[in-house]
């Protein structure tokens, strides 16, 4: 398969390499789209260490399932998927109460493990779900904190179930705040405004119905 390969800053490649090897728990991904994330784009120059070399990178990823290990249900085949990314022990004590982020032995597609800038990709079945997963109800009042790519594209899926009450919440000097407007004008709000606009719907506090949390760090982006 062709796969984008980083051998270093400034040094990435298009090359010919085996499809990777399907495991038991695990499927294999035909790859559709793959996002270029900030730590791609820190991969690429240098400024964020490569752990492995030569890496795949790529970890925001959608595709096809076209194979899957002894262990995993077949009707999973042929469904569009995303996977999550973090490749997870699933013993340790982090792991076992339910911390799965926090897990010290987890892997990472495209940042630790070869990720999505190929044509296939190996993830436990496990880290997969279909599109579908579970829309909110038309009508929910969400709150999207962050507009980076994640907050982005997951304005851009719940406009589809709520397309009135979903707020984007951003940092007041953010610079992406153009690119969360020209998606939705109006409702691009600072955190103090989430604020306000969370007691006005609910007096008693209760406030949004879900939040999608989409920042690197809170004290970074709101
Ligand atoms: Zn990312
Ligand atoms: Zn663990």
């Amino acid at each position: 398969m062709l796969a984008a390969r980083l051998h270093g800053a400034y040094d990435l490649s298009v090359e010919d390499v085996k499809i990777p090897r399907i495991r038991k728990n695990w499927v294999l991904i035909k790859v559709d789209a793959v996002g270029i994330c900030g730590t791609d784009k820190a991969f690429y120059k240098g400024t964020y260490r490569l752990f492995k070399k030569p890496l795949i990178p790529g970890h925001e990823i959608c595709g096809k399932v076209v194979e899957v290990g002894k262990n995993v249900p077949k009707d999973i085949l042929d469904k569009k998927v995303v996977t999550k990314i973090n490749i997870t022990c699933g013993k340790c004590w982090f792991c076992t109460h339910s911390l799965f982020t926090h897990c010290p032995y987890r892997e990472t597609l495209g940042i630790t493990v070869d990720g999505g800038m190929a044509e296939y990709v190996l993830t436990p079945y496990r880290n997969v779900h279909e599109v579908k997963l579970e829309p909110p109800l038309p009508g929910s009042n969400i709150a999207i904190l962050g507009s980076g790519n994640i907050g982005l594209l997951s304005l851009q899926v719940l406009k589809l179930y709520s397309p009135l009450n979903t707020v984007v919440v951003v940092h007041k000097n953010s610079p992406k705040v153009i690119f969360a407007r020209k998606l939705k004008e109006d409702y691009v709000i600072t955190f103090e405004e989430a604020m306000e606009l969370k007691k006005k719907i609910t007096p008693e506090g209760e406030g949004y119905d879900y939040v999608v949390e989409a920042t690197v760090a809170l004290k970074d982006c709101l």
